[in-house]
């Protein structure tokens, strides 16, 4: 919108003559005055006091609140991730991120190619606001009107989103990282348009392992290639951040190899907790109980689901496959969750596989012979448990990966514990 177009509609909003209004909007555009806010002023001056005349109000970020409807906003772009939705039957794409000032940030979805680009500090005229997820974000559409502030803003968040894996989270659009991928499998999805191939696997760098999507194969993303994408977002994945490669991520492979972690940070039961769900971590506990369902179980053929009296929650009446696992509540004093150990972990905790221990149980007449005997084993004992931690409905629970009794002294250990927690 040119400066003339403002003043037109300016004018006839006050009914008042168009030359004199454009004088008045000229001198203040001079002296920087943002246009929105120009007219703001004029409108003040030229006597439609009322701000709530359905026009957009400027706010800065942090007074941003879920109750706004329209908004005039000035900012410097942080992130900027392009994206195809499926929205009422057709394809859109849309372009997602955050913006920020000085006072805050703030997300936004665009729904329109606006250009926007990180590092631009612009004013969206007529911004809509919508809430997500319990917070307010910008929603930039066929009604906002996108320019270019004269002035950078001095803003406190990094822009152009390059980001360790470690600092990803659920939610973020138009990341960029760099890291290694160790595990790469090819899978064959029902997708919105019928079969498809997915990648999926482990990407790690420096800082920690996360799981990922790519939604559209890419050639270079193989198994222990060191590879740059920019513009990747992230979902939740059981509890945890997930990374997604798109068709619109652009994809280098990197001539150096990108240091790939080989430990899991290791938590406070409650810090892990709070952070809502970690792809690798590792837990430092006493178990203080071995829960029911653990031990000689029997799974649903169809499902895998633990069937309880010959019945599948899905698939009714089943003949059930035995199998062996451990639930085990592990506390460290600041919180308690539910360790799971699969087949195998549970075998070496137990010292027998299946076949033993349904002959252990025949032998005692006793279907819970087996979890006793693990119980017997693990209660009162201090054990590492690296794995992935959900956090959700049905509580904490790690999916171990390794359970290893410690052997390093629990006194230091516990003053470190102690430090840790303090503040
Ligand atoms: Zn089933």
């Amino acid at each position: 919108m040119s400066l003339d177009d403002h003043a037109e509609e300016l004018a006839s909003d006050l009914g008042v003559d168009k030359t004199e209004v454009k004088r008045d909007l000229e001198n203040l555009v001079e002296y920087s005055v943002p246009v929105e806010e120009a007219k703001d002023s004029l409108r003040r001056k030229y006597g439609d006091g009322s701000d709530d005349g359905g026009d957009p109000t400027t706010k800065s970020i942090a007074e941003i609140t879920t109750g706004d409807s329209n908004l005039t906003v000035t900012g410097t772009v942080l992130t900027v991730g392009k994206r195809s939705i499926r929205y009422q039957g057709s394809d859109h794409v849309i372009f997602e991120g955050e913006i920020a000032d000085e006072t805050g940030k703030i997300s936004y979805t665009a729904w329109d190619d606006f250009g926007l680009q990180a590092g631009q500090t612009i004013t969206a005229g007529n911004a809509g606001i919508r809430e997500w997820e319990g917070e307010p974000e910008l929603n930039l559409g066929e009604s906002t009107t996108i320019q270019l502030a004269d002035e950078d803003l001095d803003v406190a968040f990094p822009v152009g989103g390059d980001s360790t894996l470690a600092e990803l989270e659920p939610g973020d659009r138009g990341r960029n990282v760099e890291v290694r991928a160790l595990e790469v499998e090819t899978k064959t999805i029902d997708g919105r348009d019928g079969e498809t191939e997915i990648l999926s696997g482990i990407f790690a760098d420096e800082t920690t392992r996360l799981p990922f999507t790519d939604w559209d194969p890419h050639d270079a993303i193989t198994e222990g290639a060191s590879v740059r994408l920019e513009d990747v977002f992230v979902r939740e994945f059981r509890g945890a951040p997930s990374v997604n490669v798109s068709e619109f991520t652009e994809v280098e492979a990197l001539d150096r190899p990108v240091e790939a972690t080989e430990d899991a940070p290791r938590l406070a039961v409650r810090d892990a907790i709070e952070s809502g769900g970690l792809f690798d971590v590792e837990l430092v506990g006493n178990v203080i109980a071995v829960r029911d369902g653990s031990g000689l179980i029997e799974r649903c053929p169809e499902c895998g689901r633990v069937v309880q009296n010959g019945q599948c929650r899905s698939h009714g009446a089943v003949d059930g496959v035995d199998d062996l696992r451990i639930k085990a509540i592990l506390d460290d004093g600041t919180g308690t969750v539910t360790a799971i150990l699969d087949d195998e972990l549970t075998e070496e905790v137990y010292g027998g596989d299946v076949a033993d221990a349904k002959e252990h149980a025949r032998d005692e007449m006793d279907q819970e012979a087996v979890a006793d005997a693990i119980r017997e084993t693990l209660v009162g004992r201090e054990f590492v448990v690296r794995g992935s931690l959900s956090v959700d409905e049905y509580g904490a629970n790690l999916n171990a990966r390794s359970f290893d009794e410690t052997d390093d002294d629990p006194a230091s250990r516990a003053a470190d514990l102690l430090t840790e927690v303090r503040p």
